[in-house]
């Protein structure tokens, strides 16, 4: 039996000689791996539907095997400046690989779809996100998909914060000095970043970020994924990281 959906393009695996699984967000089911028998043999199999922050819709049948199999993959957007330059690529690089580690099989996720697409969105515009706007990405996604990072109110004890915290991913956020271990940071820094996490997309450009609340929600999203996520040591390396 056919099933068909809109997805977006957020990963692939190398399998064998000739496979690929290819790794689709979509608003219904989810993260969707699908085995694309064929893809590394015959590029005209699936096309350029395949590339990275590709939104398609995409048509899979049950198979014999673990995975169900991509029957087609048609693309209805591509990303086009966000593929030209080094730092767009990694950032659409790191958007969908943080989409995929926050999102689960089987569990609908519209908001998180729509997130994903306003990053592709934003990565097609004229500035380039900066460390502001990838940040309200990972604070909005980390919301969507239950994970809301403490921010402005301590976990453990329920009071507000004010002057110095900490910061505890196990914790599930900031803590005040006493309240637990972890990095010390002003309370000041969580509320912008609680600011970002509230404020659209589009809108953060004028939002400014201390360099202190730079990754904080990475290691936070890497703490909950329990991995590093491969396009993290590229963020890395990009200008003015
Ligand atoms: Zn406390």
């Amino acid at each position: 039996m056919e099933h068909g959906a809109d997805a977006i393009v957020v990963g692939r695996v190398d399998v064998g000689d000739a496979d690929r699984i290819m790794r689709f967000l979509t608003a219904d089911h989810g993260r969707l791996d699908l085995m694309a028998r064929g893809a590394r043999t015959s590029r005209k199999r699936f096309g350029p539907a395949l590339e990275l922050g590709t939104r398609v819709f995409v048509v899979w049948r049950r198979g014999r095997g673990d995975l169900p199999s991509l029957d087609r993959c048609d693309p209805i957007a591509m990303p086009r400046r966000a593929r030209e330059g080094y730092d767009r690529v990694v950032l659409l690089a790191y958007g969908c690989e943080l989409a995929y580690a926050l999102s689960a099989a089987g569990q609908g996720n519209e908001k998180l779809f729509r997130l994903l697409l306003a990053w592709l969105d934003l990565l097609e515009a004229d500035a380039e996100p900066g460390h502001a706007a990838r940040v309200a990405f990972e604070a909005k996604a980390l919301t969507f998909s239950g994970l809301t990072p403490a921010l402005t109110r301590c976990p453990v004890c329920g009071e507000p914060f004010e002057g110095e915290v900490r910061f505890d991913p196990e914790a599930g956020g900031g803590v005040h000095l006493g309240c637990g271990p972890g990095k010390v940071v002003d309370a000041t820094v969580l509320a912008v970043l609680d600011t970002l996490r509230r404020t659209a997309l589009a809108d953060v450009g004028p939002i400014e970020l201390p360099k202190a609340g730079r990754w904080l929600l990475a290691d936070f999203v890497e703490h909950h994924h329990r991995a590093r996520m491969r396009s993290r040591a590229l963020l890395d390396t990009m200008e003015g990281a």
